[in-house]
């Protein structure tokens, strides 16, 4: 197979040789010679200007070159070669030798692409065939496929793009049809099971109105590893329990509802349990209330089975955090987004029975309930008050079902607060003894690692601890937001510590975060960055290995606690890391 790149200079050459066709030869060699591994394809734009033309061009024009280049002289080039067969020209046939050998390169990758299932994006058939030695590692194919057209090659795909990533596709079918579509009936799909849903459930008998016909095309596996290329392109994407479960990190308002109303009336950690079964009771509320039908039965199930995919999504947007004893209290999220809620009628007679429990100090039996709801909640509200999510009905035949508050407070319990005030003075005192004036190459490893220990004892202090076992404390990455003992969180600089002035190493409060082992080494290559949201996303700019996708599929969507709104010394670190990734 003959070298595509110099096979298309040399054509690019014969067919504008003019100097006044330069412009031309250069934006098509510009085009088609651009390297795979650029992320995101040239743009009309990015060809107009490109540097080494005399003047920048107009995106029209440049779109114009291309276009003239495929549809007009290439086939007409074509032509004469056919031309020059049939009649047995040798020496027109030795002028057109390079376009013979064009199609015939070109013929075989298109062969070769052609037997790939699709939809498929580019970048998965761009390393099979470079990990099979069938293109070399500077080709990019999409350039090559889009000329069998032009060169009268028959294909049943066809290369078009969504949001710059390349996407290979039946050729009767359209590119809104496998990306915007799915995209848009998933996360509908997700909204109305209250944020998550299974990959099972989604691929499975359609749960929400029409499914788009998608869905039909291809077995179910190779279906769910294209939904999650597709899926991972949009930056509120979450995979849950491995890839199990998906979620869009913005369609949690269902259950913030639930944990905001809940939290209202409880200041004291809830078992994780417990605090699930409510939520997913609360949620299954509303289809249950409906007329029974197989879809009905379909969404109860999915969501009784959704318990932990549910708990993860909490804690990763941090609506949740862990507390000790596998306990929930509110997370930062979440705790925003209570001092604007209010709480709904529904709830508040809710909050009046849990109230006389509380004053009863014991459970109270459904004849008990029965009779003070009839004394002390609204007629009209009656019977919201017999319903989560603030009360729990502990199981029993109807009649003897017993109404309690959840977490088996009955009162007043407060959460259990590790006083460490004094060893975090300690940790600040031995980092303001430090040096940081000194130039970084003088610094010293054991200087640099007592920085290190004492900045990260600092911030150990003046973070949550929840306590794991007699003398082992826990605190949360606040990447991954799962909690590991101590001695095993690092304090990653997140602009990085040699790019800071000495006043930045000084800002212990902010230029650091607490970071798990497997966080800190994709921060600190940037293979995930943080938004101006706080949101951790992966970073589009590397393409990177099925393991490690798999990686940043366990953070990439979550919400950092280090982000703190109205925080500028915070954002400007954050914007930096990016940038220096960009
Ligand atoms: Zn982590």
């Amino acid at each position: 197979m003959q070298n595509f790149q110099d096979l298309i200079t040399k054509i690019i050459n014969r067919l504008y040789p003019r100097k006044s066709q330069e412009s031309a030869r250069i934006i098509l060699k510009q085009h088609y010679l651009q390297s795979p591994k650029r992320y995101r394809s040239l743009t009309l734009e990015q060809l107009a200007k490109t540097p080494s033309l005399e003047r920048p061009l107009t995106r029209e024009r440049a779109r114009q070159v291309l276009n003239n280049f495929r549809k007009r002289d290439l086939p007409r080039e074509i032509e004469l070669l056919e031309r020059s067969q049939s009649l047995d020209d040798s020496i027109m046939k030795e002028k057109r030798q390079d376009l013979a050998d064009l199609t015939e390169t070109v013929t075989k990758i298109v062969n070769e692409v052609d037997t790939f299932e699709r939809p498929i994006f580019a970048w998965r058939v761009q390393n099979r065939l470079r990990t099979s030695g069938f293109i070399s590692e500077e080709v990019f194919f999409p350039l090559i496929t889009e000329l069998a057209d032009s060169l009268n090659i028959s294909c049943n795909f066809y290369v078009d793009s969504f949001n710059g990533k390349r996407l290979v596709l039946d050729s009767d079918v359209k590119v809104s049809t496998v990306t915007t579509e799915i995209i848009s009936y998933a996360s509908k799909v997700a909204t109305h099971l209250g944020g998550t849903c299974s990959f099972e459930a989604l691929l499975g008998p359609s749960i929400y109105k029409t499914k788009p016909q998608f869905f039909t095309f291809l077995p179910q596996e190779l279906t769910k590893k294209y939904l999650i290329d597709l899926f991972s392109m949009d930056s509120s994407f979450m995979q849950l329990q491995s890839e199990t479960y998906y979620a869009f990190r913005s369609k949690d308002e269902r259950v913030s509802t639930i944990l905001a109303s809940i939290f209202k009336y409880y200041d004291v950690p809830i078992p994780q349990e417990e605090l699930t079964s409510v939520i997913i009771k609360s949620l299954k509320h509303r289809f249950l209330i409906k007329s029974k039908s197989e879809q009905r039965d379909r969404k109860i199930a999915m969501l009784e089975s959704s318990g932990e995919a549910i708990d993860e999504f909490c804690r990763r947007i941090s609506l949740l955090d862990e507390s000790t004893d596998d306990k929930r209290k509110p997370g930062a999220t979440l705790l925003n987004s209570m001092s604007c809620h209010t709480a709904s009628e529904a709830v508040k007679s809710q909050a009046i029975m849990l109230s006389r429990i509380r004053e009863a100090n014991e459970p109270l039996t459904s004849k008990q309930f029965a009779r003070i709801a009839h004394e002390h909640v609204d007629e009209q509200y009656k019977s919201s008050c017999f319903s989560y999510p603030i009360l729990y009905l502990s199981s029993g035949t109807r009649k003897n079902k017993l109404y309690r508050p959840l977490a088996f407070d009955y009162g007043n319990a407060q959460p259990t607060v590790v006083n460490v005030s004094a060893e975090a003075l300690s940790a600040r005192k031995e980092l303001e003894s430090l040096d940081f004036n000194q130039d970084d190459n003088i610094t010293t490893v054991t200087t640099r690692r007592r920085e290190q220990y004492q900045l990260r004892n600092y911030l150990v202090t003046n973070s949550d601890l929840i306590e794991i076992g007699e003398d082992s404390k826990a605190c949360k990455c606040l990447i991954c937001n799962r909690y590991f003992p101590v001695n095993l969180l690092i304090a990653a600089h997140v602009k990085r510590r040699a790019d800071c002035t000495p006043d930045e190493k000084r800002d212990f409060e902010n230029i650091a975060m607490l970071q798990c082992g497997g966080c800190d080494q994709l921060f600190e290559k940037g293979y995930i960055v943080i938004d101006d949201e706080g949101t951790v996303t992966r970073n589009e700019r590397y393409e990177v290995s099925e393991d490690l996708q798999k990686k940043l599929a366990r953070v990439s969507g979550n919400k950092t606690d280090y982000f703190v709104k109205g925080n500028s010394n915070r954002l400007n670190y954050l914007q930096h890391h990016r940038k220096s990734f960009a």
